[in-house]
């Protein structure tokens, strides 16, 4: 119950912008719902008028059945329709998204990067619909439900006490024994949710690679993977809600023998004629309003149970803290003047790598075109990151000019540096948008064209059938992995920092990343500072510092010349030129 409060709470979060829209459906739903169920009282009297004083009397009756049973019910109902579709019914959803968004982002870049996003799409997918949900659920059952439930409550007691009382006597006991039974079913239903979220994490994984499944032919592996979880979860759904269903068994006697009691007492009213005739229609009109409601109830509570469980895992994600301890008063750094120093810096990676990098010490001065040369998993990316803040050095410090990164304020840091990616993901939108997607000034025309000249691909793009316009696809699927990553660098270009970090990409030598190669990458970098994982000789050779890393430690740091006669290692990279095997 407790947890179930907390939930709701939170919950309460996202529609407090709409409050006063919500307040007024209230309103609208009420008068909606009483003037409906009065109806049937009206209709009783229009019997009873009819046996004791006659046609003209039941007229007036007759006049206001048809009011409250149609009139006002079909008009409120279409006005509140309107009213919602103006200000609830696609605001809210949209304020959930745009919330979980900025919440998303207030994660440290670290954290963005590991988080696996299909789980997180799903998570986030399951809680945003479950807040629609709630929306939904109050305004067309809860509250229609309070007030129908209200005025039979009320119209039961002014037709008969012992009527009221049965039925209050009732409720109490169908709720209680209801709530009862979801208590049964609370921790059965956290691991069902569990469940599913892993069976979703395995569709995604697998629509995912679905190019790799066709190609090497794994259909039934596929196949036996998702089945396995399918089946995981179907098993335990089954046995929550058989269960459920048979529990419930005891409220469908509870209400039989409701009615029963109902109908006793109603022969007892006829006999002792403390009933009229009339009066049977809206007496057994509300008992049926009141088993019906009670119902819902039922199988509101049933599903709200799934939806809060759905909103507890958005939450928890959501309320998930930056693992990246701001300081308190960060240093400003709106320039970068001197080096960048890594001092006895080791780094263990939190849930994986131990020892990513062990004691590493080196200096990259303002303007240095410098060089990470070494096998896959030697520690590289991991350099790069550090460089970033992504995380904390598990040892050590990383100086900016003196100072420790982790004094800096860290925004500032990063619109010092451009960087850009192994696997840069581009936006689905043109060309152009996506370079100048994250300029804070204003970007001209030329400026464009100086980028994507620099970047070596400005003949490509001139050559696409929308030229500089054309839209790239889903994660940049139209471009090739090179074509893409030119497009990160012009994008960066435009940032026109002082420090680029790149990442090269590895999808090797193709044609139009050939091109580029005769032009050194270091060229575009003019008297920037560029950190440059290489993975191709012809970059290397251009670079003013080599540093060469092999198991998490940098064996060499030097010139090409020079590290030839020192490093025997680097001799073996660059003989093999498997620099990045
Ligand atoms: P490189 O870029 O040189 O190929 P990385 O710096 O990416 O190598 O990785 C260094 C080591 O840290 C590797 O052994 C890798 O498996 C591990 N590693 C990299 N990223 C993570 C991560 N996010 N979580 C856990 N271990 C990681
Ligand atoms: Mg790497």
């Amino acid at each position: 119950m407790k947890r179930n409060l907390r939930i709701i709470k939170k919950s309460l979060f996202y529609f407090k912008p709409f409050k006063w829209p919500m307040i007024i459906t209230l309103a609208i739903i009420f008068v909606q719902k009483s003037s409906g169920h009065t109806s049937s009282y009206f209709l009783g009297k229009v019997v009873d008028s009819l046996s004791m004083s006659g046609v003209e009397a039941a007229v007036w009756f007759l006049v206001a059945y048809v009011v409250t049973s149609s009139v006002i019910p079909v008009l409120f109902n279409r006005i509140r329709a309107i009213y919602e579709v103006r200000t609830t019914d696609f605001d809210i959803y949209n304020y959930v998204q745009k919330t979980s968004l900025f919440k998303s982002l207030n994660l440290s870049l670290g954290q963005i990067r590991k988080e696996h996003s299909g789980f997180k799409q799903d998570v986030l997918r399951s809680g945003e619909s479950s807040i629609d949900y709630f929306h939904q659920v109050i305004t067309d059952e809860i509250l229609p439900l309070i007030s129908s439930f209200l005025v039979a409550i009320v119209g039961l007691y002014f037709i008969g006490f012992e009527f009221f009382v049965v039925s209050l006597i009732f409720t109490i006991l169908f709720v209680g024994y209801g709530s009862h039974i979801n208590s049964h079913i609370k921790e059965p239903l956290k691991e069902l949710i569990k469940r599913r979220i892993e069976r979703n994490k395995v569709y995604v994984d697998i629509l995912r690679s679905l190019f790799f499944i066709k190609f090497a032919n794994q259909k039934e592996a596929a196949t036996k993977q998702l089945t396995k979880v399918q089946t995981d979860m179907r098993d335990h759904a089954e046995k929550i809600w058989v269960d459920f269903h048979k529990r419930s068994f005891v409220l469908d006697v509870m209400i039989v023998i409701y009615v029963g009691v109902i109908a006793y007492f109603v022969y007892q009213g006829l006999v002792r004629e403390t009933l009229s005739v009339g009066m049977l229609i809206p007496v057994f009109s509300w008992v049926g309003i009141f088993t019906g409601s009670l119902f819902q109830v039922r199988n509101i509570q049933r599903r709200g149970e799934i939806a809060l469980s759905d909103l507890e895992k958005m939450f928890e994600m959501l309320e998930q803290k930056t693992d990246l301890e701001e300081c308190d008063s960060p240093l400003p750094i709106v320039s970068f003047e001197d080096k960048i120093s890594f001092e006895g810096v080791a780094f263990d990676y939190a849930d994986g790598k131990k020892g990513a990098l062990k004691e590493v010490n080196f200096e990259i001065r303002k303007g240095d075109k410098v060089a990470l040369v070494g096998r896959s998993g030697s520690g590289k990316t991991t350099i790069v990151s550090l460089i970033l803040r992504l995380f904390d050095t598990t040892k050590g410090a990383i100086l900016v000019d003196g100072v420790d990164l982790r004094l800096l304020a860290l925004e500032q840091w990063h619109d010092l540096i451009a960087y850009v990616p192994q696997d840069g993901d581009l936006l689905d939108i043109s060309i152009k948008e996506n370079i100048i997607f994250g300029a804070k000034h204003k970007v001209s025309d030329a400026e464009i064209e100086d980028v994507l000249e620099k970047a070596g691909i400005k003949e490509f793009v001139h050559n696409l059938p929308h030229g500089i316009d054309t839209k790239v696809g889903e994660r940049g699927v139209k471009l090739s992995g090179g074509q893409k990553q030119r497009v990160c660098i012009a994008r960066a270009l435009i940032k026109n920092a002082p420090i680029l970090l790149l990442d090269e990409a590895t999808s090797s030598l193709d044609s139009e990343t050939e091109a580029f190669v005769n032009k050194a990458i270091w060229d575009m970098l003019g008297d920037k500072t560029g950190v440059v994982i290489a993975h191709r000789l012809s970059t290397i050779l251009d670079a003013d510092t080599i540093l060469v890393m092999d198991h998490g430690e940098i064996v060499g740091i030097g010139s090409h010349e020079e590290l030839l006669k020192t490093t025997p290692y680097y001799k073996t990279l660059v003989d093999a030129q498997n620099i990045d095997l």
